[in-house]
This record gives structure tokens, sequence and C-alpha cells, in this order.
């Protein structure tokens, strides 16, 4: 029976299956050394879903071993076949859609149709981009002007890399790591959000059917300070570390690494603007502001929540925006028809509400949402659930417009001129993605040229080529990843130089 089968099989809606996770070590599903184990739990409902290893350093330890052992045969195999096994993968997550899906779905508590219709296959696109990718990557050759000497650049793999991923996008951004960081030629370890760790280990099941060589991609489970993810980092056999996750993590991560002096690849927090000149397709921003500001209940780190309108359209955007924020359909993740589920834990939930309580606090109107949804049944009642949530009047030092909530919650504010909104969309020490809307393509150009982040889009939002390179300035990242960027990360290079 499948796990979608073993899981579905329930009594009044209420999940009666608990998961048993196990670590993916040098090809094996193990329990943890210590055999201590917590729990993981579906935040529609709070109920457990899963028990799965608390890893710690003996366990790292192992996984670190089949790692290095694993390198050795994988860094000697030729591209060709090395590719066959990461696009067997793609396959495979392909096959398993419903599955995986569904795993996704009751794990962060999000629409099974974002997981179905984006996330699970861009999983798979992942493996499938970089298993082509990887046969066409060169390096460069210089000849001297003189033609006394030639220089030539080898690309090698790092060696062992430690993959620490949130639990947002946890499928998505698994692999967004991991497919770059085999093609590259590297072996690696993975450690999933402890809020999120089913995929993870269905990836390693799969993993295991595509054949791929024992100990090339492990994963091991627990948390991250004092824990799983912080032995990971400090270990000197591990020597690249790339994590998705808070900024604050990124800095306890780069003062544990700085010790080995590893490559480091960081994709962090964001309080990314979302900016709409007069002159803009108001429906089409509106549409999409909905999307960009509540999909996957605002828990994506390009979520758009600090909406500056031009003032002449302000009061019929504000209004539009409220109309379509309470058409959003919140509820059963399982649902193919729900737009928003739950948020991911009730300590998180707890501190987006704290955030609504600041804005009110701070002079802030909360023109809808801002509660817990009425309609919800029964069965959902101790979830982690909020309304999607439009708040206005609020300065741009309010904490609530500086800082990244991650929830289903957008300020609005009006602005009057070009350079005025320029200026207070870089008032942050963020600067992950920005969106502009706008049908007057010089003032997009300039606008885009100003702004600091990493990414930027023009009337649209979240449209990614896997060739350009996605990262963050300032607080939000270091390095980019993507294409060629994703495997500068993931390799050495090295300078031969010839005197002729
Ligand atoms: P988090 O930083 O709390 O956790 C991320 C991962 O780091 C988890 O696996 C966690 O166990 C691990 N970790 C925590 N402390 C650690 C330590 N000291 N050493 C080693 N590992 C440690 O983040 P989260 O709450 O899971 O995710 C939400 C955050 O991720 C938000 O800030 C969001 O903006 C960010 N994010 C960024 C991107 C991006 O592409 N820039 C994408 C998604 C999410």
């Amino acid at each position: 029976m499948s796990v979608v089968n073993e899981l579905t099989d329930k009594k009044g809606g209420v999940i009666n299956k608990i998961l048993e996770l196990k670590n993916f070590i040098g090809g094996k599903f193990v329990d943890s050394v210590s055999g201590k184990r917590f729990e993981s739990k579906y935040p529609a409902t709070n109920e457990v879903i899963a028990t799965v290893p608390e890893s710690g350093k003996e366990d790292v330890e192992l996984a670190v071993k089949s790692a290095v052992e694993a390198f050795k045969v994988w860094s000697k195999m030729p591209v060709k076949e090395r590719s066959k096994y990461l696009m067997r993968i793609s396959e495979l997550i392909m096959n398993k859609l419903d599955e995986l899906s569904y795993l996704e779905s009751i794990d962060v508590g999000k629409p099974i149709k974002l997981a179905k219709g984006m996330e699970v296959p861009r999983a798979s696109y992942n493996f499938s981009f970089f298993a082509e990718f990887a046969k066409y990557v060169h390096t460069e050759f210089y000849e001297t002007d003189d033609r006394g000497a030639i220089n030539y650049v080898l690309r090698r793999p790092v060696g062992v890399a430690g993959l620490i991923t949130p639990w947002n996008l946890p499928l998505l951004l698994t692999t967004w790591k991991v497919a770059p960081c085999l093609a590259a030629v590297n072996t690696c370890i993975i450690k999933p959000s402890e809020l999120t760790p089913i995929t993870a280990t269905k990836l390693a099941e799969i993993a295991a059917e595509a054949g791929l060589p024992d100990g090339v991609l492990n994963v091991v489970h627990g948390f991250g300070p004092n824990s799983a993810g912080e032995f990971i980092v400090s270990h000197p056999d591990v020597k690249l570390i790339s994590l998705t996750g808070e900024t604050t993590t990124g800095q306890a991560i780069m003062r544990a690494a700085s010790q080995h002096l590893k490559k480091l690849s960081f994709e962090l927090g964001g309080k990314n603007p979302n900016i709409i000149f007069a002159d803009a397709d108001i429906e089409q921003a509106l549409d999409v502001t909905i999307q960009s500001s509540f999909s996957n209940q605002g828990e994506v780190c390009l979520c758009g929540s600090r909406i500056y309108v031009e003032r002449k359209i302000y009061d019929e955007f504000v209004e539009k925006l409220v109309e379509r924020a309470k058409r959003v359909k919140v509820g059963d993740p399982l649902d193919p028809e729900t737009d928003m589920g739950a948020l991911i834990s009730e300590e998180h939930l707890h501190k987006v509400r704290t955030y609504l309580e600041i804005a009110v606090a701070d002079g802030g109107k909360i023109l809808t949402g801002g509660k817990t949804p009425e309609h919800l049944p029964e069965k959902f009642k101790s979830g982690n659930w909020l309304e999607p949530t439009v708040i206005v009047g609020l300065n741009d030092n309010c904490r609530v417009v500086k800082e990244e909530i991650f929830g289903p919650v957008v300020t609005v504010s009006p602005f009057d001129a070009e350079e005025e909104v320029i200026e207070r969309a870089n008032n942050t020490h963020y600067g992950l993605s920005a969106t502009i809307w706008t049908r007057d393509l010089a003032r997009a150009h300039r606008v885009a040229a100003q702004i600091e982040a990493g990414v930027i889009w023009i009337n649209t939002w979240f449209l990614r080529d896997l060739r350009t390179p996605f990262g963050g300035m300032k607080m939000s990242g270091i390095g980019r990843e993507g294409g060629i960027y994703s495997f500068e990360f993931y390799t050495e290079l090295k300078n031969v130089c010839i005197k002729l």
C-alpha cells in the first residue's frame, strides 16, 4: 500500500496513520544512533503525522563517511552516466506527482493545488534541467597577448556538501540544491527542516529506486542549533554549505563555518516591495498581487509583502485588493479548490499575530483579515489559521513594514513620485526581490536598475528561468543559484598556465 493510501485511510477526516521516518545514510534507511525521535504535525489540525529521527553528532559522522566514500565512485563516473541517474530521479518524481503533492500538502498545510500544479513539477524539472546542463558546462581558455603562454581552466567538484533547507517549499528547494550539487559531481547530506521532513525522505526513496550509488545522497533529520544542522556545518569534511532559511540562521552558520572557511551559499529572508504605477494594467496587477501576497499562506521568501501604489489609483486599487483578498478560498489543504491553507505551526501563527498587534498599536488599520476564518469545519479548529490580511496606514519605519512576517499579511501605502518609491523600496536591510507594475518600459528599466534586489519582476511575479541568477542582495543572501551560477558554487576552478 502506498503512503498516500495508508494515510488517507482515515476516520472522520482525521489522519490515523503516523509515518515513521528514517534517516537515509549510505543507501540504507536507519534510525538515529541515539534512537531519539520527535514529532511532525499537520498544520491544518496539529495532529501528529510523522515521527522523525533526532540525529546527533554520530549520525552526521556516519553520513559524512558515506558521502566521502561515495564521492570516490561518483567523481569517476562519466557525465553521461551521472546525468542518467538525475534524469531517472526527475522521471520518478513526476510518476509520483499525486503522492508527493499529497505529502507536501499535509506536511506544510499548503493547498494541494500549489504542490501539484507548481512545486512537484518544478522539483522534477530541477533534476532534468541540471542533468542536461551538466553535459554542456564549459570552462575558459586564454592565450597571452604575445602568444608566449596559454591558460586553461579546470572545473572540479568540491566534495561533500551540506544542504540545509526550510519548511515553506520543502521539495522544490531541496531539489534546487541537490540537483546542481550532484550534477557538479559532489555528494551531499540533506538536512530538511524539522517542521517538514516528509518529502526529503521520499526523495531518498526515489534516489534509491533510481539506483543512485549508495552514499551520493544522504538525509539526516534533526534540528538546527546544537543538533544535526550545526554538526553538519562544523564537520571538517563537509566542504560547502548551502542554506535556505532565515537571515539569523545564515549569520549563525557563517560563524560556525568560519573555522574551516567553507564555501557558503545563502538564500535568506526578504521583505519585498511590490510597486504599482498608475499606468499599469490594474486588473492584471491585482490578480498577480493576490498571488504574490497570499500564495502558500504568504510563506514564500519572494512574496511582495510591501505594496506601494501610486496615489492616483491608490483608493481604487486598495478597494479592489480587499475585495479580492476576501474571495481567496481558505480551507482544507487537500481540497483541490483551496487557495490558501494553514500556517506552518502554532508558534509561527503566534509570531504573525503579534505583528498584527504591533500594526494596530502603531496606528495601522486592518482592512480585511487578521482573524481565524469563521467557516472552517470542526476538524480544523485546532489548526494554525489566519485570514488573508491587508493593512494600511503604517509609516515605513513601523516594524510591520520593515521586518519579514512570512505570513498572509501585506501592507499597502501610497506614493507620489518615482524617486520617492525607489528610496522607500530600498529602505530595508533585505534585498531579495521586487515587482514593478507599469506600461512605461523606460520607467520599468529605470526603476529596475535602481532597486536593491537580486531578482526583479516587471509586470509579473515568480516567473523563473532556471538559467538565470537567483539570490538576494544585502541581508537576503550570499551568492546566486541557477544554471552556471549554481555550478560556480558547487565547483572549484583551477587555472593551468603553460609557457610555450
Ligand atoms: P530557518 O532558518 O529557521 O531554518 C532553515 C533550516 O536551517 C532548517 O533546516 C533548520 O533546522 C536549519 N538551522 C537552523 N539553525 C541552524 C544552525 N544554527 N545551524 C545549522 N542549521 C540550522 O528558516 P525556516 O523558518 O525554515 O524558513 C523560513 C525562512 O527561509 C524565511 O526567512 C524565508 O524568507 C527564508 N527563505 C528564503 C528563500 C530564498 O530563496 N531566499 C526561500 C525560502 C525561504
